[in-house]
């Protein structure tokens, strides 16, 4: 218990200078804390230690989570690679899904959330850097996304969601520039109001670049033992 909760404290106190560094407020970051590969009662302790924001990269893995934390108030946020044929899941189960880099995945998820479910929180993911990835779209695709996914009933659209090339932080900057691009020309502002950027390796330039969300699992979990997957 005590382990996880100092890493927690260490975490949110190098969110908050990382904040005062940039000038910009403590509350304006928000900490997501990425538990794959880790067992639901780490997630458990993580939680009663104030956590309540979790991510997880794989579905089936993240499902039994879901199903065994189910007395805990989580947000649960899905960052990983979306399959076509596994919306139905991310639509019913997740508040947040983090990887939607097509329009047919969004519209999926609008059409797949339950009609007593308040419509479902996404980032658009961005292959800011030209890696050489079948995942996130264009940076030049984003207008045209943006208008097309707004239009649907069941989704948020919330925001842009990165993952640069490690030691890449000048792609930060881009991310930041593209978020502020799409801000000045939305329809609604307020919605736009996400800036998913930034690991346990990078999070403090992330931050000074303007991330609004960190995605934490190395500083919080320590590291990830892939041999049981
Ligand atoms: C695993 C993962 C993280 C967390 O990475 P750490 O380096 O352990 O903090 C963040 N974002 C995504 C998309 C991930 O897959």
């Amino acid at each position: 218990m005590n382990q996880l909760k100092d890493a927690l404290s260490l975490v949110l106190t190098e969110i908050g200078n990382a904040c005062a560094q940039a000038n910009r407020s403590e509350n304006s970051v928000q900490l997501l804390a990425v538990s794959k590969t880790h067992p639901s009662e780490m997630l458990r302790e993580m939680y009663q230690a104030g956590q309540q924001r979790f991510g997880e990269n794989y579905l089936q893995e993240a499902l039994n989570k879901i199903e065994e934390l189910q007395d805990l108030d989580i947000e649960w946020h899905f960052i990983g690679h979306v399959q076509r044929n596994k919306t139905k899941h991310l639509a019913e189960k997740f508040d947040w899904v983090h990887g939607v880099d097509r329009f047919i995945i969004a519209e999926r998820l609008s059409n797949q959330r339950l009609p007593d479910q308040t419509p479902i929180n996404l980032c658009l993911q961005v292959n800011i850097d030209q890696q050489d990835t079948k995942d996130g779209c264009e940076p030049s695709e984003v207008a045209t996304l943006v208008s097309e996914i707004s239009q649907l009933e069941n989704v948020k659209l919330r925001g842009i969601m990165v993952i640069p090339a490690p030691n890449n932080t000048a792609a930060f900057a881009d991310a930041k520039n593209l978020f502020d691009q799409v801000k000045s020309s939305h329809a609604h502002p307020e919605d736009w109001d996400t800036l998913s950027m930034g690991m346990s390796g990078d999070m403090q330039a992330a931050i000074s670049a303007g991330s609004t969300m960190v995605r934490i699992g190395t500083a919080l979990f320590g590291s990830r033992d892939y041999s049981q997957k």
